[in-house]
């Protein structure tokens, strides 16, 4: 288990004047005793692809950088800001494996916790069923190391690390 300290616990300091008066203000949110500032600790959105081969296999990506190096994956990853969920699942396909959409539609949604810089980044992870121009000649790019394709029901869950990965694959092991 990866040790990460709430982001509260992190941002001991106002970002703005620099005052340690930086207070807990309910659950998500830090607040400025000396100049006023409010600091929320919003959800991220990030996007992952269920991409299934003609054998009805899924696409899963081998993580080549922490957290998890070494685990399981959907190819997907962060939304910039101002981008749709699938601009931004269409350029981290483009960007991860080379890979061009021709078809994709929005499956669901599972909440996330990923640990990253000794802090927890608070993800909503939105996956979506994905239809390539071509499973041929994919480029793995960047952050993994290879692609491995294995059926809903023979994937094993303890090498997919991200919780809303294991439920994005217990939903689509129920209505396979
Ligand atoms: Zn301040």
């Amino acid at each position: 288990m990866i040790h990460a300290k709430h982001p509260n616990l992190i941002f001991n300091y106002c970002p703005s004047c620099g005052s340690e008066a930086f207070q807990q203000n309910g659950d998500r949110s830090k607040k400025c005793d000396h100049c006023g500032f409010h600091f929320f600790f919003n959800t991220s959105a990030a996007v992952a692809a269920v991409i299934t081969d003609a054998e009805g296999r899924i696409m899963f990506t081998r993580r080549a950088v922490q957290p998890h190096k070494g685990m399981l994956d959907l190819p997907g990853g962060f939304v910039d800001p101002m981008e749709t969920g699938e601009v931004a699942l269409e350029r981290e396909l483009e960007e991860e494996l080379g890979a061009t959409v021709k078809k994709m539609s929005y499956l669901c949604s599972f909440p996330n916790v990923y640990p990253f810089s000794g802090t927890q980044v608070f993800t909503l992870d939105l996956a979506y069923q994905v239809e390539l121009e071509s499973l041929e000649n994919l480029t793995p790019m960047d952050d993994i190391s290879g692609i491995e394709f294995y059926y809903p029901d023979e994937v094993n869950l303890d090498e997919l690390p991200a919780q809303s990965m294991k439920n994005i694959l217990k939903k689509l092991q129920q209505h396979g």
